[in-house]
């Protein structure tokens, strides 16, 4: 018998019927004798909804009592989900996060969870029960509620599945698992099997929204084992585990991109210790995070040029900052760029692996893209590159590592995902 956590998101719970096809799908694993715990989301819509409510009636509204507004859409969920389990003839019982301990820090709308004390849920599974626990919320020492920000029922349940000491946390979504890159840019796009925690981290961050960023780095951290699947379709979905585990052997798991990217140069400055500072200090004090950073060597001796990238809605005020910055340095000139994305290959194979780089820069190169920027992690290489190259590039890299599914090359489709 095994102990698997179920999470199901907005649009799997998003109406009644997809309320009954949840319990049928959570009833089918209990028939089988696992012990299932599920953790749910609000009903799709929903959450959005509460907030554009509470913002008609104040503008900047009291965190805490947006937590506990917020906190009602799971509420309903899982109130629902039990009433049509128990419907199927298949007991259950829901729980908020309060009543089950999800105790989190106090920091409303953003907290985090610090433990959860599983005896209750345990003590009903054991009895036979499936257990039904609200998403994104949990209590802080004060007994208030919180929410573990937009997308936080995903980190619940890997936070259940962690406390149980679950087998699996299996999250039910309405895509069929993580691919090799977004199928809506290469339509032959591959679904993994397996990936490991770090390659999805990287490729969550880098704008695959298929899970929330510290559910990830939680179930890495705990070591949960985490499957994406669709709560629609049939399917083995992807697992997310360590690397040990990993059987595939591919080089490249994946190519990540990101949209959201502007980049900012200052010319000309001082090549003194402290300069770094004095440009990237200020920035950071205004709360802008710097990602990819590059200095060049100075071609005179005597000054140098910076360049370094931000979030695109960051961009304009990080301009004015460098401007100040540029003044107090006496630096030639700041020039910005906020028509640039982020194309990155993902892959733990990388560390075995030499010449991914090159290879990397000659299929871009084929195509005529010019990389303006390079930066590089043990199991990421990424490069900054013209808006407009964005679809290109990254079907220029798919094929290039050989990503996509094995027949497509042959018959040019993609039938094979399932
Ligand atoms: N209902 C919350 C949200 O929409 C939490 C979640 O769905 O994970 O962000
Ligand atoms: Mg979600």
């Amino acid at each position: 018998m095994s102990l698997i956590v179920q999470k199901y998101g907005g649009t799997s719970v998003g109406s009644v019927e997809r309320i009954n096809a949840v319990a049928e799908r959570v009833k089918t694993w209990r028939d089988l004798g696992d012990q299932v715990v599920v953790v749910v989301s609000a009903m799709s819509g929903e959450t959005d909804r509460l907030i554009a409510l509470a913002r008609k009636i104040q503008e900047r509204p009291n965190p805490r009592e947006m937590d506990v507004l917020v906190s009602t859409g799971e509420q309903v969920t899982i109130a629902l989900l039990s009433m049509a389990l128990e419907n199927l003839g298949c007991p259950a019982k829901s729980y908020t996060g309060g009543q089950v301990h999800i105790r989190t820090d106090s920091a409303h709308c953003k907290a985090r969870i610090r433990d959860i004390d599983g005896v209750r849920v345990k003590a009903d599974l054991d009895a036979g029960r499936v257990v039904v626990v609200a998403g994104f919320q949990g209590v802080d020492d004060g007994g208030n509620i919180t929410t573990l920000g937009r997308g936080g029922s995903d980190t619940s349940a890997v936070a259940m599945a962690a406390a149980l000491n679950a087998d699996e946390c299996q999250i039910y979504t309405d895509v069929d698992g993580v691919y090799t890159t977004d199928p809506r840019i290469e339509p032959r796009a591959r679904k993994l099997d397996r990936i490991t925690f770090e390659e999805m981290l990287e490729m969550a961050s880098l704008g695959s929204k298929v899970l929330q960023i510290r559910a990830v780095e939680f179930a890495g951290k705990y070591r949960v084992p985490l499957r994406v699947l669709s709560s629609f379709e049939a399917g083995e979905g992807t697992l997310i585990s360590l690397e040990e585990e990993t059987v595939e052997d591919a080089v490249i798991s994946g190519i990540a991109f990101n949209r959201d990217e502007a980049k900012l140069t200052i010319l000309g400055v001082p090549d003194q210790p402290g300069v770094a500072h004095k440009i990237l200090g200020p920035i950071s004090d205004a709360n802008i995070e710097v990602d990819m950073i590059i200095q060049n060597i100075a071609a005179d001796e005597a000054t140098t040029d910076f360049t370094f990238t931000v979030h695109r809605n960051d961009y304009e005020r990080a301009r004015e900052i460098l401007g100040s910055a540029a003044r107090i340095l006496a630096a030639r000139e700041v020039l910005g760029d906020d028509e640039i994305v982020k194309i990155s290959l993902v892959g733990v194979g990388m560390r075995s692996h030499a010449g991914i780089a090159s290879r990397m820069f000659a299929a871009l190169a084929k195509e005529g893209i010019n990389i303006r920027m390079i930066s590089t992690s043990e199991i990421k290489i990424s490069v900054v590159v013209d808006e407009k190259y964005l679809e290109l590039g990254v079907r220029a890299l798919h094929d290039a590592f050989d990503l996509h599914l094995a027949d497509s090359a042959a018959t040019g489709s993609n039938s094979a995902s399932n």
